[in-house]
């Protein structure tokens, strides 16, 4: 009986430290400051290839319209700062592999741009700027599990993530801790995304948290914009023209610039 209660004791203990461990890891990561500047961006056109995304493909055409326009500005006024697409044509792209040229080119801030839908809502409209987190809304759990399903376009999915399934609900818990360390600058840069966006004459939902594996496995801060809802009459008009994904590239462009003299001043 003694030894068992020391036993217990000792396991109390080992699990005080563990998560004291924890702990003091999670605070010291956090506060590592950023202090190269911007210097890499990647920018990520969502689907393409066998992947169509949103819309029969509207979504992975508006997407990569989108992102080039935005690499374009990017490039002309900051010739200093290298723009790297992870793709700048209509392939498929696996979702770790997008996240793993971010990390091989040790990114300073990683932009993916979809579209979204609502197959019950009509009425919804407007962007939304998503940083890796927990889920608040079923909703929001519902888009990251949409968009997490293009790794069933991969051949070997299961090998590359590890088992996971994205129609689970704890894997997507689990995806949560990941991008905590590059919370803050994450969330400085999605507001500034969503601020632009709303001064364009787009309608904009605000930044949001959900578990996309796309930005779970950046070591860099990292949003994840939904552009539009192209179930929404007015959202897919601006959608479609040149006029409307123009100003929303100048919106993540003006963002992008403020950001960057942010962290560099
Ligand atoms: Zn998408």
């Amino acid at each position: 009986m003694f030894y068992l209660k020391m036993k217990l004791i000792n396991l109390k203990i080992a699990l005080v430290w563990v998560f004291g461990s924890l702990l003091f890891l999670a605070f010291t990561i956090k506060s590592i400051p950023i202090d190269n500047g911007l210097k890499t961006v990647v920018l990520d056109a969502g689907h393409g290839g066998k992947d169509p995304g949103a819309g029969n493909g509207k979504e992975k055409k508006y997407a990569l319209d989108i992102t080039l326009k935005l690499g374009e500005k990017i490039e002309e006024n900051y010739p200093n700062v290298k723009v790297i697409y992870t793709r700048n044509k209509d392939v498929f792209v696996p979702l770790h592999e997008r996240a793993a040229i971010a990390n091989k080119n040790k990114a300073d801030l990683f932009i993916s741009i979809h579209c979204n839908a609502n197959s019950h809502s009509k009425s919804l409209r407007g962007t939304e700027t998503y940083v890796m987190g927990l889920h608040k809304s079923q909703e929001n759990l519902d888009l990251a599990k949409k968009e997490n399903n293009v790794i069933l376009y991969e051949d070997n999915y299961k090998k590359s993530y590890k088992g996971y399934n994205p129609a689970s609900p704890l894997a997507h818990i689990m995806l949560a801790n990941y991008q905590n360390a590059f919370m803050n600058q994450s969330l400085e840069f999605a507001a500034k995304v969503e601020k632009n966006i709303s001064k364009v004459g787009h309608s904009t939902r605000g930044v949001k948290q959900a578990g996309f594996i796309v930005i779970w496995e950046t070591t860099m801060p990292s949003v994840l914009i939904e552009t539009g809802y192209l179930t929404n009459r007015q959202d897919a008009d601006f959608l479609a023209s040149s006029s409307g994904r123009e100003k929303i590239a100048l919106a993540i462009f003006r963002a992008f610039g403020e950001y960057k003299n942010q962290i560099e001043k």
